[in-house]
């Protein structure tokens, strides 16, 4: 039988529009559905030839081809071969949800083409980064199209074979006892083509190796054990299929000096016993510079002070955490003579402030232990 004209199949103009073309296929493809015409051999034809006329005229380089030397022009490109209804289904409303949602056939369709596998990295970056947000350079191995083939696997000037066994469909009906069991094609994977003669370059399996640079904006506030998702950046999925996602997991290395603890970072510092009696001001340092810092008189060691908005910013934009300083009162282990003198003239003067009442209630308190 001769190949008709595929403007005359879809009922279209020569100079009809992406659109047209797909609502008149939309149109064809309603009309001759094998779901409408159970059993009518005519009709599934017609859905086949539909099918591979708007393969041919939605595509602009085929059409061209096509609109210049007639189906000898589409010799070379090779057109998908539709061998059954479900190939149709799955490679042309597979990815359109519009249309399998139309036609209500989504029950009829196998699986869609797989979507790539995730990939997952871990990424160490420095509390300063978190305070900041960074964008940091990674490299990953993930698997990409080959070029030589365009990905078909076969070598280049041939094209995959539809597969003997499935004859394309991609399972095959198994017969057990009473039971027919579909299973993916042993001969294909479920790929419903075979490749004859096998692309050198990624030996049939239409993907090689490639090292690829990414960069990765780290919000400001990131939590070590916290996760980014690169959506499109994990494994190429099958033909048709969409991509895997990278998963970047992120690490925040320990600080020298700096704890985290939610938004605020907690650190210590250590004053001597004369600041801590009569209070300071010091300069401390906090995660993008340093802050003067108030020691009040009196203050007790394991006291916290609070330094507002300096510590890190909130992941969700909600203003910025404090940094949280623990005081600690490093008391002496060795004196100068000097120092001893004074300290021994303030532990007499220290014993004679000590109120009657204090002294009196401690030493009930320490009678009572003992007892
Ligand atoms: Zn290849
Ligand atoms: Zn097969």
């Amino acid at each position: 039988m001769e190949k008709r004209d595929y403007y005359e199949v879809l009922d279209v103009g020569r100079d009809a529009s992406f659109g047209e073309i797909k609502k008149a296929y939309r149109r064809a493809a309603m009309k001759f559905h094998p779901d409408k015409n159970p059993g009518d051999h005519e009709a599934e034809e017609k859905f086949k030839e539909a099918a591979e006329a708007y393969e041919v005229l939605s595509d602009a380089r085929k059409r061209r081809l096509y609109d210049q030397y007639g189906h000898a022009g589409l010799a070379g490109v090779g057109i998908r071969s539709f061998s059954s209804v479900e190939d149709i289904i799955e490679s042309l409303f597979g990815s359109d949800s519009f249309f399998s949602d139309l036609l209500g056939f989504g029950s009829r369709r196998r699986r869609g083409p797989r979507a790539g596998a995730s990939l997952r990295i871990e990424l160490e970056i420095t509390l300063e980064e978190t305070a900041t947000g960074a964008a940091k350079t990674v490299e990953i191995s993930k698997h990409d199209t080959c070029e030589t083939c365009e990905g078909s696997g076969a070598k280049p000037g041939t094209e995959p074979e539809v597969c003997n066994t499935c004859e394309g469909v991609g399972e095959v009906e198994q017969s057990q006892g009473f039971f027919r069991l579909r299973t993916t094609c042993p001969s294909c994977g479920g790929r419903g083509k075979t490749i004859k003669h096998r692309c050198k370059t990624c030996k049939g399996s239409g993907r090689i190796m490639v090292k690829k640079s990414l960069e990765i904006n780290i919000p400001a506030g990131i939590e070590d054990g916290m996760r980014l998702r690169i959506t499109g950046e994990g494994e190429p999925g099958e033909p048709g299929g969409p991509p895997g996602d990278l998963y970047v997991f992120v690490r925040v290395k320990p600080h020298e000096f700096f704890v985290r603890s939610r938004d605020d970072l907690v650190c210590e510092l250590p004053i001597t016993v004369p600041q801590a009696v009569m209070g300071d001001v010091v300069e401390v340092p906090t995660i993008d510079g340093t802050a003067n810092l108030e020691i009040p008189s009196g203050i007790q060691s394991g006291q916290v002070l609070r330094l507002r908005a300096r510590g890190l910013p909130n992941i969700d934009g909600y203003g910025r955490g404090s940094q949280l300083v623990k005081v600690v009162v490093e008391i002496p282990e060795k004196l100068t003579k000097r120092q001893e003198e004074l300290y021994r003239e303030l532990g007499v003067l220290e014993e004679k402030n000590l109120t009657k009442r204090k002294k009196k209630g401690l030493f009930r308190r320490v009678k009572e232990f003992f007892e």
